[in-house]
């Protein structure tokens, strides 16, 4: 049965519909690994009856000869900021602990629709905020990766460090992610995995436990680009119950995949060649653009002129947001309440957020706050949403220039847990990368490239237009196929 367990979306799907085995088989394998797979801590619960369930249906469907759905068979983690009904739900933070949604997110609403079934919430840093998983209330994520010849526990990359680590260790086939600034890109890379952040929209928000939300986009990320193109056409759509909902519909991104790049341009922004840049990084991004050269695709240079102001106005524009967005755990209508003896209501707000809360969201709501109070204002939220214009602006002239973009997803590999974690400024830096793209809005995917001389895998990333993923995936295939990444971390979990 273990191999099965090796198989991605595409093999899963295809296999239980010509009969290769049965959706329960694939769901049986899959349940027994994550049940042994405990020491990765990828999983807040586990929902091996929900899989089973979606399994016996998806098989149900085939003895009838009725159409099994893009996703039919296959079984996902589902990370725990997606409200799953009647399955906690706790955007890993001790303030929802218990909370059990009486409905289901739009998103995994539509995986189950599509034939999906579910493993189990997936453990992230506390309301997604965070780059190594180090934040989380329900403890620390472990990568399957380790450094060669090292023991050292390994971070899977934040905030979707429990999908990462899961796709990775092939206890998933495929999980769902969010990112508002990095958070399906920065831990795929970590990970040897790809992952893809569409346009801001494609993805409804209905029912995702809310970080920043002019930045929360979902995605999927799995093994292959072939993979995150079914799982990301299975999850977007136009959502009437989300205001930002984009009103397109879903292209056919699947069948649409084509690795030749002719007649296309791929920009190179040099203000990416940062200081601190891990000299392999940058070695496998000059390989990277032979690689889309390779594919027919011509490399152009591009200008980003204001990358370096990216990551301080996220740093201001996402925890204002956040503040405003986490007033609602106030100990009445969710999860935890913390109601000291004879304490009124102002008390009870006060203990329930100082017990529920961990140090790193409460240090985003206090940024936040700052930023947003009535003397700072415009110094930093106004300054920081210019800047935000401004680097939405960079894109469209570079945009101009070229059909896509490529650069590194981090500035470096992935690092041992609890070596960055005294130091928030630079965990911050990790998303230097990743940011911009939020900020402004557009589809990138992250797709590994090769393993550095730890051993450990880096990453490359596509930045498209917006609306346009099927670009950013054709690009990432073109890599895909020139890489041919097949290292796997050696199992000790
Ligand atoms: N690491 C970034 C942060 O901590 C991004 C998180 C995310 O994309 N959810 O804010």
């Amino acid at each position: 049965m273990s191999e099965l367990t090796n198989l991605g979306v595409k093999a899963i799907r295809d296999g239980v519909a010509d009969g290769s085995f049965t959706a329960r088989e694939v769901a049986e394998a899959f349940n027994t690994a994550v049940a042994e797979a405990a020491d990765l801590n990828a999983f807040i619960v586990t929902t091996p009856d929900h899989a089973l369930a979606a399994a016996d249906a998806a098989d149900a469907k085939r003895a009838r000869g009725e159409d099994l759905g893009i996703m039919g068979g296959v079984p996902i983690g589902m990370k725990d900021l997606f409200a799953t009904k009647g399955v906690q739900t706790t955007a890993a933070s001790h303030i929802l602990e218990g909370f059990t949604p009486e409905y289901e997110s739009t998103v995994s609403q539509k995986l189950w629709d599509a034939g999906a079934g579910m493993l189990g919430k997936l453990n992230l840093d506390q309301f997604a905020m965070g780059s190594s998983n180090e934040t989380s209330y329900f403890g620390n994520v472990n990568s399957p990766w380790r450094k060669e010849g090292s023991n050292a526990a390994m971070s899977p990359g934040g905030s979707s460090g429990g999908s990462s680590s899961a796709v990775a260790a092939r206890i998933a086939p495929a999980a769902t992610g969010t990112d508002t600034g990095g958070s399906i890109r920065q831990p795929a890379a970590f990970t040897g995995i790809c992952g893809i952040k569409p346009t801001y929209g494609r993805c409804s928000r209905w029912g995702v436990v809310a970080f920043a939300s002019s930045l929360d986009q979902a995605g999927p990320m799995a093994r292959s680009v072939e993979d995150c193109a079914i799982m990301l056409e299975a999850m977007a759509g136009f959502d009437p119950k989300d205001a930002t909902s984009l009103q397109m519909d879903v292209p056919a991104w699947e069948a649409g995949l084509d690795a030749d790049l002719k007649g296309k341009k791929i920009g190179i922004p040099k203000e990416y060649r940062m200081d601190g840049t891990d000299e392999e990084i940058l070695k496998s991004w000059e390989q990277g653009k032979e690689w889309l050269r390779d594919a027919g695709a011509t490399i152009v240079d591009v200008s980003l002129p204001h990358t370096k102001y990216a990551l301080p106005a996220y740093y201001i524009v996402a925890p204002a947001e956040a503040s405003s967005n986490l007033a609602r755990y106030d100990g009445v209508r969710y999860g935890l309440r913390d109601l000291p003896d004879g304490a009124g209501l102002q008390d009870m707000y006060a203990a329930t957020r100082a017990a529920g809360f961990g140090d790193e969201v409460k240090r985003r709501i206090l940024i936040g706050t700052y930023v947003l109070s009535a003397g700072f204002y415009d110094a930093y939220y106004t300054q920081a949403q210019k800047i935000r214009t401004l680097v939405s602006q960079d894109f469209e002239k570079a945009f101009a220039q070229c059909d896509a973009i490529l650069a590194p997803t981090t500035p470096t590999a992935s690092f041992p847990l609890g070596s960055l974690n005294e130091d928030p400024l630079t965990m911050y830096l990790n998303d230097v990368f990743a940011v911009p793209a939020s900020l402004a809005g557009l589809p990138a995917m992250s797709v590994p490239a090769t393993v550095n001389s730890d051993g450990l895998p880096l990453g490359l990333q596509i930045v498209g237009k917006p609306f346009d993923e099927q670009g950013v995936l054709n690009a990432g295939l073109a890599i895909q196929q020139r890489a041919g990444f097949d290292a796997q971390p050696e199992k000790w979990w």
